[in-house]
């Protein structure tokens, strides 16, 4: 079978790390995969500040330069771009069924590589001041909280990164966390510890979001998560870094996923319960979650996928290769394709 019209051979689904580097690894191998990227493509780096810890970049990087890269490294070897959001997918058929609005795909494998999103702590008042005031993303709105003082909610490493990063715009940030031990890493920890912008409240929750009838964040009520007792804080701003969950709605029922809905793949291959279906990413991965074990398993998806076509005779039509080595010779380089569904 080749990938004519539209049924194609691989299809990737999500364009952060995994879903590009699965499709940079599946084009070269002559794959000719179509990649669903989303409609806010490139996953969580396109909302970070500064990448230190990619290597290849002594100098570091922004995040959405380094998911630039990868995108046209995807594309340089053939990859096709649908630039929406998937909306219903077939799995356990064959071939398996995969639907963006009324276009649909069939494949004969897909890469899972949705990816997660940014958590919320649940509050009424939260949810009606997103956006005016709330955020989860200080790369994205820290800029309009100039000399404001700002709360970053959450003990890991991206309430420390976006505590450091928003003393750029703020006058004050109050790191607040629910208990004294943090899952953050030594030396973001340290590195926010020594910002004296920076202060730390522990043993507290955010129980409230407070606009004082403003329509715009004045302040939260702080719970002490050991006794009770409830205080209020003035701010400006309230960040919530309090981790992510795996973007798996589409396949819930579908594929295997544990507790906390992340895919459940068969170590150390990419598998999933279903044949020719393999997931990478942060959609199945909850322990490590970094850029750099994302596109690792991306590559690993892309091979078992390979091995998968090969095994049920999905194998490049050579003929086809004849023409793309022509076509190499010609132009220097694989013709991208982007295909765009609005
Ligand atoms: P995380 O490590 O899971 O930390 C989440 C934090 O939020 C924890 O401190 C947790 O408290 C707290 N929390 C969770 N639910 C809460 C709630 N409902 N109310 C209040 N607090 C709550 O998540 P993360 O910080 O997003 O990091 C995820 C992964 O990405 C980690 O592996 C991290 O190393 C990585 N990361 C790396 C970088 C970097 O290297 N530049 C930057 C960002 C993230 P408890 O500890 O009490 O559970």
């Amino acid at each position: 079978m080749s990938s004519s019209g539209d049924h194609q051979r691989l299809i990737i689904i999500g364009s952060g790390p995994a879903g590009l580097t699965a499709a940079i690894y599946a084009a070269r191998a002559e794959l000719a995969p179509l990649c669903i990227e989303g409609i806010e493509s490139g996953g969580q780096l396109m909302q970070t500040t500064e990448i230190e810890n990619f290597p290849g970049f002594p100098q570091g990087l922004m995040g959405p330069e380094l998911m630039i890269n990868f995108r046209e490294q995807a594309e340089r070897f053939g990859t096709s771009f649908v630039t929406d959001d998937v909306s219903e997918v077939d799995l356990a058929a064959t071939p398996k069924v995969v639907k963006v609005g009324d276009r649909t795909w069939t494949a004969d494998a897909v890469i899972v590589s949705t990816g997660a999103t940014a958590r919320m702590i649940g509050l009424e008042s939260e949810a009606k001041l997103l956006g005016h005031g709330v955020s989860t993303c200080a790369t994205c709105d820290g800029y309009f909280f100039r000399d404001k003082e700002l709360i970053v909610v959450g003990g890991g490493d991206s309430a420390m990164e976006e505590a450091t990063f928003l003393t750029k715009f703020a006058s004050k940030v109050t790191i607040v966390h629910r208990r004294d031990e943090y899952r953050a890493s030594k030396i973001m920890l340290d590195r926010a510890r020594a910002n004296d912008k920076v202060e730390f409240i522990e043993w507290a929750g955010v129980t409230e979001v407070l606009d004082d009838g403003t329509g715009a964040v004045t302040g939260v009520t702080l719970t002490d998560t050991r006794t009770g007792e409830e205080r209020r804080l003035d701010c400006q701003g309230v960040f919530v870094a309090i981790g992510h969950d795996p973007n798996t709605k589409l396949f819930r029922g579908v594929l295997d996923t544990d507790e906390n809905g992340y895919i459940r793949t068969q170590a150390p291959s990419t598998r999933t319960n279903l044949d020719g279906v393999f997931a990478c990413g942060d959609v199945q991965d909850h322990e490590y979650r970094q850029a750099i074990t994302a596109a690792g398993s991306g590559c690993a998806a892309a091979l078992d996928a390979e091995r998968y076509l090969a095994s049920i005779g999905d194998l490049p039509d050579p003929s086809i290769d004849a023409d793309r080595d022509e076509a190499d010779h010609v132009t220097g380089s694989k013709p991208a394709v982007a295909v765009r569904v609005s």
